[in-house]
């Protein structure tokens, strides 16, 4: 009979796998795909970004969920950065605080992960994929066809809903509700917003715009983010998409290192023959995008130095709403933390605990998504160990 069950080997299956297996309990970890931890390989292709080497205070502050607190503390920065270490992988600290694997890629972390949890006794079955509950059994549909298991201990870790293809469908959403589990619904987080270009805007697909601030509310962010042909996606965006989602209006200012004054009191010298876009890239140093943008959403421009002035300060963006949960990079929503034991498990099913995504949390990209699904599979692993 499997004694600890991890169903999902993502980052946070693998993490609890892990604890389990350090607690000696034996581990079987059931995985839809034929191969392990497809998002964590993806994220890995723009470089890995494992965690955010900040003070742990103001770590925590990045999460939408303060329960994580606790959890947070006892796996943060530093634990990710030691466990790298401890599977061969060292990491450096970027500029902006972000921290990456030396090698930049998941794969040999992944690969020196599955060879300790291989090592440690933790049994990894491929393309087994939990199909709910049947006669009080997990029921799995295998490669050898139709499987029931009925184990002391269970550890779901089905990933939030984005990027479906890679795994985490959001499949078991249903199936845990039958069962008395509340689940908040899913919604798109550091997504991209659309936007119904112009023909004109069609030449800067695929051009970054650097140097703006986004102004979303109150909130102000400098950053850069990509035009592309179903709106506009990268950092800069994503670090506000959570409020723009919930309903906060998304506005650029262009010139983000001058004060409204010196914009306004730049444009009002005289132009001369200069046609507009000469005149704001001399006047303003704006780049051929930027100027395209006021175009885009500025039209028509007005003539008075000082109307102009406020629209470069802050540019309305005309978008159509965040783009689908299949396109996001993670997902707000899932199951609550009033579903939930301090260790995670899931009242409504004693036995069976839950981690990662799939719990109802969000925070920006930088290494916090993977910080909480790491922090999370290890707090759940261990609690679930300790049960009987
Ligand atoms: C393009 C991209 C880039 C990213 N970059 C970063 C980054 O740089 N830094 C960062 O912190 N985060 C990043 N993220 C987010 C991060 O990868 C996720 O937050 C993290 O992988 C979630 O971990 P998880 O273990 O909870 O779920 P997942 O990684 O989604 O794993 C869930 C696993 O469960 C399996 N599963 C689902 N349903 C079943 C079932 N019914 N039966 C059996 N198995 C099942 C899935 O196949 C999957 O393997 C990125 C995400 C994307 C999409």
């Amino acid at each position: 009979m499997t004694d600890a069950l991890v169903i999902g080997a993502g980052p946070a299956g693998l993490m609890a796998a892990e604890a389990l297996a350090a607690a000696g309990r034996r581990v079987l970890v059931a995985e839809a795909k034929p191969s392990p931890a497809r998002k964590l390989l993806m994220a890995g292709k723009s470089g890995l970004n494992i965690t955010h080497d900040d003070p742990a205070a103001r770590f925590a502050a990045h999460y939408s969920a303060g329960w994580l607190a606790p959890i947070l503390a006892g796996f943060g920065p530093a634990g990710v950065m030691d466990w790298c270490r401890g599977l061969g992988q060292e990491v450096f600290t970027g500029s902006s605080g972000r921290v990456f694997p030396e090698a930049m890629k998941a794969s040999p972390l992944l690969r020196a992960w599955l060879r300790r949890l291989e090592a440690g006794g933790a049994v990894l079955r491929t393309r087994w994929r939990w199909t709910g509950w049947q006669d009080g059994a997990l029921a799995f549909d295998t490669p050898q066809g139709p499987h029931l298991e009925r184990p002391a201990v269970t550890v779901l870790a089905l990933g939030g809903a984005s990027w479906p293809r890679l795994g985490s469908d959001a499949a078991w959403v249903p199936w845990l509700q039958a069962r008395g589990v509340p689940v908040a619904p899913f919604r798109p987080a550091n997504m991209g917003f659309g936007v119904d270009w112009s023909d004109r805007m069609a030449p800067l697909f695929g051009r970054p715009v650097k140097d703006v601030a986004l102004l979303a509310g109150e909130r102000r962010e400098r950053g850069e983010f990509v035009l592309s042909a179903r709106g506009i996606e990268g950092g800069g965006v994503y670090a506000v998409s959570a409020l723009v989602r919930d309903g906060a209006p998304l506005a650029l200012d262009l010139a983000p290192a001058r004060s409204l004054a010196e914009v306004a009191g730049r444009l009002a010298r005289p132009r001369g023959k200069d046609s507009t876009a000469n005149w704001l890239r001399k006047a303003l140093r704006l780049d051929p995008v930027k100027i395209a943008l006021l175009h885009e959403w500025g039209r028509p421009l007005p003539a008075d130095p000082a109307r102009l002035a406020r629209l470069v300060k802050a540019l309305p963006v005309r978008h159509t709403g965040p783009r689908p949960i299949a396109e996001a990079i993670s997902s707000a929503g899932g199951i609550p933390r009033e579903a939930l034991t301090d260790g995670l498990e899931l009242t409504a099913l004693p036995g069976v605990f839950a981690c990662g995504e799939m719990l109802d949390w969000e925070a920006p990209t930088g290494g916090y998504l993977l910080t909480a699904c790491l922090a999370t599979g290890l707090h759940a692993g261990r609690a679930a160990a300790a049960r009987g």
